[in-house]
């Protein structure tokens, strides 16, 4: 049998494995590539997933980065069933509609500008909302712990990874010419002391390929247990000020995460008494519906509180902005108050305005609760950018900034190692997927060095041929894998460039006094933007 990785390939977005067996070919997950524009022309490059001779997909759970291609492979003609859990069903379906809906506003507004420089050809969106429509007439819901066969010689199982609701690792065997070979996916992990989440479970059956996430293979998450009291140090930090906490927030289960914690700090008496909290994400308040829809998928403690009558997604304070225009008052509004938006890692929606409002403010608390990838407006601030260019414009960065890890979806480093040791056996062989090259290649050496099993981390569009017992034979596709990019070329034509223009001004004395003026304005702008990448670096 054969798998091919067509995403989270020594980063973290755009999961696809494409398994070929015997009787099938199917992926697990379908992701969405996302980060920087090389990454993300991947994208638009899917007749490389041929998707027509998909028989099925397994959706490990309901993230973008997993499922945000779904819509694309209907365009190119797959016609089988997507399986997922049931709570996945819901959140996929409103992701992916948020998703298409993103996609032609991109398209729309890019043809406008297109149109204005005179271009007559349009850009097609990625994908239509019609076509992620398509995908949800296709989900088939499955439950944890009950197998399931759907091809010949294909038997699935789900399991619950704790990352987030119906989220799932899944246990596959393949039979093939008489062998049996099982492989695990380990989709996402969860944190076992994660909010509202049970603890990852326990594969069942023996395993002889795992590929696994490892996305904080280089690291643990610091001062797990102290992440409520942080949180509540932050709000106290800008409220105290009379100014504003704003938190960066994934709409789908960290956003509930944090409502919860709120929750919990309420009832300890450690919120500031009436401050106001806003869920200012309308994706946000849908999926908060959908964690009370399925209630039964959540942890014991979550499920007492439930049990008992309290609502543990809500607390007195609380208000939903559904339209914009209500979430622009949030900023009107003089005083102390604690703002969830998303996207996340601040690199779209509602977010960038709170940011726009609250970065450049000294009494203003701005607290990170999640994974911030590289490039990504959130990850600079996090790194100490001392500004940052939002909404095309640069704002300082004045606010107090608080990194909390114990709210992460993924496990740390010694929890991947704990969950691994559980199932180990010296025939083990492990692929490791969705991280960066730096975690992968920390986590890889700690997994040689504790159990004496094969380590590898495959690259993009690799493909690798399994059989139990023998070496996986690996063939990478240098064609289609997208180069890496020439740091000499690139900055020679920099120091090109500089050189015309150094030729260019030889005669800049006998100019007019006021083109003088103006091109010395043009290279103090050059200069603030070589200031500014220098800075980011
Ligand atoms: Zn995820
Ligand atoms: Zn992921």
């Amino acid at each position: 049998m054969k798998v091919q990785l067509l995403g989270a390939a020594q980063t973290v977005t755009g999961s696809c494995c494409i398994l070929e067996t015997e009787h099938a070919r199917f992926a697990v997950d379908c992701g969405m590539h996302q980060g920087n524009a090389e990454i993300e022309k991947r994208n638009c490059n899917t007749r490389v997933y041929q998707a027509a001779k998909l028989d099925f997909i397994l959706l490990t759970h309901a993230h973008i980065d997993h499922s945000g291609l779904l819509p694309r492979m209907m365009r190119e003609n797959f016609d089988g069933l997507v399986y997922c859990t049931e709570p996945t069903v819901d959140l996929v379906s409103l992701m992916l509609e948020d998703s298409a809906y993103i996609q032609e506003m991109e398209a729309e507004w890019a043809n406008r500008k297109r149109a204005r420089r005179g271009k007559e050809d349009p850009v097609e969106a990625l994908y239509t909302l019609e076509e992620a429509r398509a995908v949800l007439s296709r989900l088939r819901p499955t439950r944890y712990g009950e197998a399931f066969e759907p091809a010949p010689g294909v038997r699935v199982c789900y399991r619950d990874a704790g990352h987030i609701l119906g989220s799932s690792f899944l246990e596959i065997e393949i039979s093939e010419n008489g062998a049996l070979t099982r492989l695990l996916f380990s989709g996402d992990l969860g944190r076992p002391g994660a909010l509202l989440m049970n603890a990852p479970a326990q594969p069942a059956m023996p395993v002889d390929y795992l590929f696994m996430e490892s996305t904080y293979g280089d690291r643990n998450h610091r001062n797990e247990d102290s992440s409520r009291d942080e949180l509540a140090d932050a709000i106290r930090h800008a409220s105290s000020r009379g100014g504003k906490t704003i938190i960066p927030a994934f709409a789908v289960e960290r956003t509930q995460e944090i409502l919860h914690s709120l929750f919990l700090l309420h009832k300890e008496g450690s919120l500031p008494e009436g401050i106001p909290v806003y869920v200012d994400s309308p994706m946000a308040i849908k999926a908060t519906k959908i964690f009370r829809k399925h209630g039964d998928f959540l942890d014991r403690q979550t499920g007492d509180y439930i049990a008992s009558g309290d609502d543990p997604l809500s607390l007195p304070g609380l208000q939903y902005t559904l339209d914009a225009g209500a979430s622009q008052a949030i900023n009107a509004r003089q005083g102390p108050a604690i703002i969830i938006s998303a996207s996340g890692m601040c690199n779209a929606g509602r977010i960038k305005h709170h940011l726009r409002h609250n970065l450049w403010r000294p009494d203003a608390s701005i607290v990170f609760v999640g994974y911030q990838s590289v490039g990504t407006p959130g990850r600079k601030i996090i790194d100490g950018a001392k500004s940052i260019s939002i909404l095309g414009e640069d704002i300082a960065v004045a606010a107090k900034i608080f990194t909390i890890g114990g709210f992460s979806a993924h496990a740390g480093q010694s929890q991947l190692l704990e969950w691994v040791s559980r199932f180990v056996r010296p025939e083990l062989t492990v692929f490791l997927l969705h991280g960066e090259s730096k975690a992968q290649r920390i986590l890889a050496d700690l997994l040689r060095e504790r159990f004496q099993v094969r380590v590898s981390a495959p690259a993009y569009l690799e493909e690798l041929t399994l059989a139990p017992g023998k070496e996986p034979v690996v063939r990478a596709d240098r064609r289609l894998a997208s180069g890496k990019i020439n740091w000499t070329l690139l900055l020679a034509e920099t120091e090109g460039k500089l050189a015309q223009l150094r030729a260019s001004l030889a005669d800049a004395h006998d100019r007019p006094r006021e083109e003088q003026a103006e091109i010395q304005e043009q290279i103090l702008e050059l200069n603030k933007r070589f200031m500014y990448v220098i800075s980011n670096l």
